[in-house]
């Protein structure tokens, strides 16, 4: 029996071939490529424009950090030769402004339904369909339904006691207003030292009469050396742009500006270790946490790197007090996500800057005029959350998302997310997802790994179109297999060790499993395209709509 939901005024659902959540870089490339296949594709937007996390977060300081050409579609030559980047690493509103071109140039918003969020995803088995229902009381019907929801765009929100009697305003990083907001001579407080909170501060310290920084785990930052593009690159790009994509895409990290080493932090004499560093470090950018083939996966060539980051941190921070508060000292380097900065550590230099070491003597309340930590009173007349996001899953949890016999995704992932590939989960036929748990995701240049998903999910769904398939499915054995590789290989490494996103550990309940592939960019789309290659291997595909 269909069990058809209706919409709110009653009607039948609409219909199209493919759903798709999300209109960040994701959900805009994948209308694009569904739209290519001659497919009708409707997608659904909380926010009211394009962009996703470039939407989102418009906190003072956000911006990219890989470099603007590589962090851009590769998919339309012309597109690539129109626009110009003005920065080395472009800056939110650049960015925004860059997939609001796209949006326009591909005509893609007549297809876009903002403002609307998606609050359930149900497959009917009887009709191989999937009911998507939104908050705006539409339901759509689609046989294909693709989360581009994002692995970090759903806000941690702070559960602080006696937030609600703070009297002056709140901010969070990842829900900054669209009006800029002026701190000139404000005290301000701002809670978390990850990448959005290291951006932001280090402009607002130029503007706020006082910043309080509330730290309770130091993080590893290395510098930008941002600026203007060079000219020299953009003309080198004109003329080998096409070797870099391909070089990124069949990489580790999605990025052709890192040079892959095989060289060995131990086999290096301490000079030669040092230069290696001081260069890396002067080139910018992640391109210290590659700088030793041995750093992720051995202890002891990770603590050289530590060590290095270190020292530069006591040369930077003249208050030695200062300068050992804010270097980790509980986790491996570059098992937290590095920051990449622009002057972060110079801001405690600052008569207007605090460091507050929370960790001592944690936040016990927010109050009217400011906050409590176990230390003393703070008083602030504005507060900023700088806390992340519920990554990887939680976007997807918020939606009520029911495959075969009704399960719901969620109570499958109660435990952690299993997927085959990161792409689809076994009991939820015809759903992909983009960058899902168990891709490379959040440990690349996401728009590298967009573009690789994307590719593969068209591809796959021309594969059963041209077949007359209706039903693809991850089988329980493939799922296992991959999730069970997944853990192998971050095993290996010393991501595990750090109480990181990557594994939940920022959110309290959630089960802690190692999210992202550790295998590298170019290693995993290999499998990818070998599973393709075999007819979908690992993928149970039928024609019958309830196989
Ligand atoms: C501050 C910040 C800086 C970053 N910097 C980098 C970087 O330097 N390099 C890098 O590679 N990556 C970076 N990232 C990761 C970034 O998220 C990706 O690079 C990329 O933008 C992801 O695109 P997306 O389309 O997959 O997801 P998003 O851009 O997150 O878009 C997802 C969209 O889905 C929408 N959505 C979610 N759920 C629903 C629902 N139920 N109904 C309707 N709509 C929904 C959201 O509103 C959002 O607009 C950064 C992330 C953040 C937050």
């Amino acid at each position: 029996m269909s069990r058809q939901a209706l919409n709110s005024t009653g009607e039948a659902p609409s219909a199209c071939d493919v759903v798709i959540v999300g209109a960040g870089f994701s959900g805009l490339y994948l209308l694009h490529r569904m739209r290519g296949l001659g497919l009708t594709a409707r997608v659904f937007e909380a926010g009211a424009g394009v962009g996703g996390t470039w939407y989102w977060n418009r906190y003072p300081g956000a911006r990219v950090d890989i470099e603007s050409q590589e962090y851009s579609y590769s998919f339309s030559e012309e597109l690539q030769d129109e626009w110009r980047w003005t920065e080395r690493y472009a800056a939110q509103p650049e960015l925004l402004d860059y997939l609001n071109h796209v949006a326009d140039r591909f005509d893609l918003r007549r297809d876009i339904a903002f403002e609307t969020r998606v609050v359930s995803a149900v497959f009917d088995e009887a009709t191989a369909q999937w009911q998507v229902s939104t908050d705006r009381g539409e339901v759509v019907s689609a046989r294909f339904c693709v989360m581009a929801t994002g692995c970090l765009s759903a806000p941690n929100e702070p559960t602080f006691p006696g937030l609600e009697s703070f009297r002056g305003p709140t901010y969070h990083t990842g829900r900054w207003p669209h009006e800029p907001v002026d701190f000139s001579g404000k005290r301000v407080g701002i809670i978390g030292t990850g990448s959005s909170a290291i951006q932001s501060m280090t402009e607002i310290a130029g503007q706020a009469g006082h910043l309080y920084v509330f730290q309770r785990t130091p993080n590893y930052s290395v510098p930008a050396h941002n600026g203007p593009i060079d000219p020299a690159v953009v003309a080198d790009w004109k003329v080998n742009g096409a070797t870099y994509r391909q070089a990124a895409r069949l990489s580790a990290a999605g990025i052709a500006a890192i040079k892959p080493t095989e060289q060995l932090a131990l086999d290096a004499s301490e000079e030669e270790r040092r230069a290696v560093y001081e260069d890396r470090w002067a080139q910018g950018g992640f391109a210290v946490g590659a700088a030793f083939a041995d750093i992720s996966i051995d202890p002891a060539a990770n603590a050289t790197a530590a060590a290095f980051v270190a020292d530069k941190i006591r040369g930077i921070v003249k208050d030695p007090q200062v300068a050992e508060l804010l270097i980790p000292r509980d986790y491996p380097f570059g098992t937290k996500r590095l920051c990449v900065d622009t002057g972060y550590y110079e801001i405690f230099n600052r008569p207007n800057v605090t460091l507050v070491d929370v960790a001592s003597a944690p936040i016990e309340a927010i109050t009217p005029t400011g906050l409590r930590t176990a230390a003393g009173e703070f008083e602030v007349d504005a507060l900023i959350f700088a806390i992340g996001f519920d990554a990887m899953t939680g976007a997807l949890g918020r939606i009520d998302i029911r495959g075969r016999g009704g399960l719901a995704l969620k109570e499958k992932w109660a435990d952690g997310p299993r997927t085959y590939l990161g792409l689809m989960s076994a009991g939820f036929p015809n759903l992909f997802m983009v960058t899902g748990p168990g891709s490379p995701s959040v440990l690349s240049n996401m728009i590298v790994s967009i573009e690789q998903h994307v590719d593969w999910i068209t591809d796959c769904i021309e594969h059963l179109n041209g077949r007359q398939l209706a039903v693809m499915e991850a089988t329980a054995e493939a799922e296992d297999a991959w999730v069970a590789h997944v853990n192998e290989v971050a095993d290996t490494t010393l991501y595990p060790q750090a109480s990181s996103w990557y594994l939940g550990a920022n959110i309290p309940g959630k089960p802690r499993v190692f999210m992202p592939y550790v295998g590298g960019v170019g290693p995993y789309r290999e499998k990818c395209d070998e599973v393709a290659s075999r007819g979908y291997e690992g993928f149970a595909l039928s024609s019958v709509a309830g196989d």
